[in-house]
């Protein structure tokens, strides 16, 4: 079913891809393991002949995704990382790529290491929350990279602005969304070319799937859509079938879990504001609260602030190993966008890949932790936080 335009995100997150089969009336589609389709005759099948190249399940979460995202298509991949460098494979070797200097680390190691030594790419980082300085980089820029929010630091990044820029200089953006989800936020409305997700986040939401996603706007330049699901098939970077299937079932409940999780981070950013001298907290980083630099573009931009909040905690490394190890509900661990509550130290986990140096230049230092707000209880979650800010 193509819900598009015509129904909210919680309906269109159950129905879309959803339909019931048509051969049994199952209101759950049935998981299609098969790698091989028999042929009708020479060029005459079914849609299907090898499982690389098209899978019934996978059409369905990819339809899905698509339709969530407003995109022309969505492909999925067996993980973030993999769908990031399918991307980066739509470029020439030695294209130039302008990416936010605030990453995920693994994605900033692909760009900033492995791509300019694999495929010559010249890569510049600079910081997309400052449309100037962007601006200032942006000329003969093939290919614009970005979170928001961003990784770990929240940045908010000004959506409309960057698709400007990019489509003055003939580049296309590609915006890791990862952390919003499209129950957050929705860039393709906001004029940018490509959405990449990480699935095994918000999307999968039970820290049981690894997967990624990316989804091409009808706007996109000409050809896009086409060359990636080209490379999709022809890297073989494809989600296998069971996944597919649990992450179509993890959609369901996409919208239920993002507003839980987004409500109570709401909630537990501004008492930890308010009670940061108590708990030893320096600064308290969420889109959401009004101190933030990008609070009134997230304000504009998105449903909701996100279920991630960053801290930075007093008293040295040792007591922010005592906070990290501590808690009871949210387990030390990294990944986000779970059911359950995480806690992690991006200096020495998600973002060990970033040189010290870059780690320095944009303050990711040893005093900041990220939590990610899960679906537990509310005053669980918060009496677990004061408990071990008040006692490490
Ligand atoms: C986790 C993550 C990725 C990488 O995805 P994997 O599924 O781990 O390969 C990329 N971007 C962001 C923002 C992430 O959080």
């Amino acid at each position: 079913m193509n819900t598009k335009n015509r129904t909210s995100l919680a309906t269109r997150v159950i129905h879309a891809g959803h339909e019931p089969d048509p051969a049994t009336g199952a209101v759950v589609p049935p998981l299609y393991t098969a790698t091989t389709y028999v042929q009708d005759g020479i060029g005459k099948n079914r849609g299907y002949d090898y499982s690389r190249s098209g899978n019934p399940t996978r059409q369905r979460v990819e339809s899905c995704l698509a339709d969530l995202e407003n995109a022309e298509a969505a492909f999925v991949f067996p993980s973030g990382l993999s769908a990031a460098s399918t991307m980066l494979a739509t470029l020439k070797p030695g294209a130039k790529i302008v990416a936010h200097e605030d990453l995920y680390g693994g994605v900033y190691r692909l760009l900033a290491q492995v791509g300019p030594s694999m495929a010559g790419y010249d890569v510049e980082l600079v910081d997309f929350s400052d449309a100037e300085a962007l601006s200032a980089v942006a000329q003969g820029a093939d290919l614009m990279w970005f979170e928001t929010p961003s990784n770990p630091l929240l940045k908010i990044v000004d959506l409309q602005a960057v698709a400007q820029i990019a489509r003055d200089v003939g580049a296309v953006t590609v915006c890791d969304s990862t952390f919003a989800s499209p129950c957050g936020q929705l860039p393709l409305d906001h004029g940018i070319d490509v959405v990449m997700h990480s699935a095994t986040k918000f999307l999968g939401g039970h820290s049981d799937l690894l997967g990624g996603v990316l989804s091409v706007s009808e706007r996109a330049p000409e050809g896009l859509v086409g060359r990636v699901g080209y490379l999709q098939n022809a890297l073989g970077a494809v989600m296998s079938p069971s996944d597919c299937a649990l992450l179509l079932r993890s959609l369901r409940t996409l919208a239920l879990r993002v507003e839980r999780q987004t409500s109570s981070a709401a909630s537990l950013a501004k008492t930890l504001s308010e009670n940061a001298n108590v708990y030893g907290i320096s600064q308290v980083v969420y889109p959401g609260l009004e101190a933030h630099p990008g609070h009134a573009i997230a304000a504009q931009q998105m449903t909701n602030f996100g279920a991630l909040i960053s801290l930075r905690l007093e008293g040295g490394l040792d007591r922010v190993e005592r906070v990290l190890t501590s808690t009871c509900l949210f387990h030390f661990a990294v990944s986000l966008g779970s059911v359950e509550s995480l806690i992690q130290h991006p200096a020495s986990l998600t973002h060990a890949a970033v040189t010290e140096e870059h780690r320095e230049k944009i303050s990711i230092g040893d005093d900041l932790i990220r939590l990610s707000v899960g679906c537990e209880d509310l005053d669980d979650l918060a009496a677990d936080l004061d408990a071990a800010l008040r006692t490490a």
